[in-house]
């Protein structure tokens, strides 16, 4: 371990975020790191606790806690402290093929179950692991990694997002010849249309890409399977397929005025806003947003993107409408350490509107009515106040308000996979519409030959999450082919 004493000596120290006014202005990363001396002073506080439940993601009460890529934080840490960030580095990359992404848009479930922060504030995990990969990134130590053996199996995999990208490497790593087909563009699903720009540089994924393709990872982009390629051709064309399309049906308003003007999901919005940002592409079907007072409806993450992302394109006000109740501020007694905390995270996007707007910009306990327009557009939104009781919410009457508005955002989450491939291919789904599988902890379908992985599979989830399943799905489809 570190520094046997480091945890009594030193204090978490964290990140600091460019100031409100500045950041604002354009949409690059608004994390200033610490520097590098006080990093290794971080890395010192890991305990070396000996039952590091950071470290492995396993199931307490129905809840999994850690890292679900059993990333080796605690040697992780002590190799930091010790300044040894490229054997770090190499720890790191036994289990985890992308810490560039995670180490900016994880939650960091290892820091919500890291020993020390039973007592203390956790250990600085996440910002340890960006720290190693960027200085990997910076002394530019990311070179290809060429396959040792080659399997003469081919594997197609459709979709790009981090399970797809995390299942081509591993099976490419193994000697599979790996073809990747994304519909976008871009590759990348989430991370690249999705997440906005100054939560994740859009060059890292690029950059990870070209990477990937250097490494004879073939990637056809602008090509949806099911569409642009018959589902059978890939099915006849390559000895296994995994699916790995994500769940990105959108759930949306079923309120009067949904179909009016300046109502758009919160996926079209970000996807389009970040394809404006990379190459000055107008955003289709939404009127201007400079000025104009939105309403983003949903309190999550995405909803957070939006209220960010609006800001950033001169909202002048942003309200976000949601209608579960307010978490608590700290856990609860059914919620104690190691399980994954569940309390009120006041996220960039409302620091953002406090500072511009002089207040949070979320309501709880509230949903939408309808939507008010004139000539086709919206003028405004009528909310009303739920209360919650055991069948669920229920509207209190009189409290129905109009909110002038002119842009309305839906961010209310996610229904399930598209169903185009689920059609073509016939496979069984479970209860929530994700593709299922033959087994618990299996990734294969219903169809032969025919693997999923991801938010398809796991339904909407963390990136964590779709890159371990990515990986898990390489394996399982690696060692059937193995068998054949
Ligand atoms: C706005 C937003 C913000 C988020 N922020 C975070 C965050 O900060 N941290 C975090 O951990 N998680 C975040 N998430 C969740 C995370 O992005 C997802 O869980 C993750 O991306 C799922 O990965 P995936 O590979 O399964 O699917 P996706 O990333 O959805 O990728 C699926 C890909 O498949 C492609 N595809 C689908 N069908 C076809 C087809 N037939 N042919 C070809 N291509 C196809 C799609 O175009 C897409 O590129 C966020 C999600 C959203 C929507
Ligand atoms: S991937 Fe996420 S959970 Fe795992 S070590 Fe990194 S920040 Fe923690």
């Amino acid at each position: 371990m570190g520094k046997a004493t480091g945890f009594l000596e030193y204090e978490r120290a964290e990140a600091s975020y460019l100031p409100v006014g500045e950041r604002i202005r354009g949409w690059d990363e608004f994390i200033v790191p610490q520097a590098p001396a006080a990093l290794t002073t971080q890395a010192a506080r890991c305990m070396d606790c000996g039952v590091p439940f950071c470290h492995a993601a396993f199931v307490v009460e129905g809840q999994s806690i850690g890292c679900p890529l059993a990333n080796l934080i605690p040697e992780i840490n002590d190799l930091v402290y010790r300044g040894e960030l490229e054997k770090a580095y190499l720890r790191m990359s036994r289990t985890h093929p992308f810490p560039e992404f995670t180490s900016r848009v994880c939650p960091a479930l290892c820091e919500g179950s890291c020993t020390l922060g039973e007592h203390e504030p956790a250990v600085t995990i996440k910002e340890i692991e960006r720290y190693v990969i960027d200085e990997m990134i910076r002394r530019g130590k990311l070179a290809p990694r060429m396959p040792r053996v080659s399997t003469g199996k081919r594997v197609a995999v459709v979709g790009s997002g981090p399970s797809g990208l995390a299942c081509a490497d591993l099976l490419n790593q193994l000697g599979n010849a790996v073809t990747v087909f994304e519909r976008a563009d871009r590759a990348g699903g989430l991370l690249m249309y999705g997440i906005p720009n100054m939560k994740l540089d859009k060059n890292l994924v690029l950059g990870r890409v070209g990477l990937m393709k250097d490494e004879g990872i073939r990637f056809e982009l602008g090509a949806e399977v099911g569409t642009d390629y018959p589902v059978l051709s890939v099915m006849k064309d390559f000895d296994a397929v995994v699916l790995c399309g994500g769940s990105t049906a959108e759930r949306t308003l079923n309120v009067a005025g949904a179909e009016l003007f300046g109502v758009m999901t919160a996926l079209r919005f970000l996807t389009q806003s970040t394809a404006n940002v990379l190459d000055g592409r107008l955003i289709d079907g939404l009127p201007n947003i400079d000025g104009r007072n939105v309403v983003v409806v949903g309190g999550g993450d995405t909803g957070t993107d939006c209220v960010a992302t609006a800001i950033r394109r001169g909202a002048a006000s942003v309200a976000q409408i949601e209608i579960m109740p307010e978490p608590p501020e700290e856990r609860g007694a059914d919620n104690p350490w190691p399980l994954w905390a569940r309390v009120k995270k006041t996220d960039y996007g409302q620091h953002e509107a406090i500072e511009l707007f002089g207040a949070d910009p979320r309501e709880y306990c509230t949903t939408v009515k309808e939507i008010i327009g004139e000539a086709g557009k919206v003028t405004g939104v009528k909310t009303v106040k739920v209360e919650w009781r055991q069948t669920g919410a229920v509207e209190i009457s009189g409290t129905e308000i109009e909110r002038p508005c002119d842009i309305v955002l839906t961010a209310m989450g996610f229904t399930g996979p598209e169903r185009l491939l689920i059609d073509q291919l016939s496979l069984d789904t479970d209860a929530a519409g994700r593709v299922a599988v033959r087994q618990p902890g299996s990734f294969r379908t219903n169809t032969p030959t025919v693997f999923t992985a991801g938010d398809m599979r796991r339904g909407p989830s963390l990136v964590v999450w779709a890159i371990d399943e990515g990986r898990r799905a390489a394996q399982c489809c690696h060692n059937y082919l193995a068998e054949r």
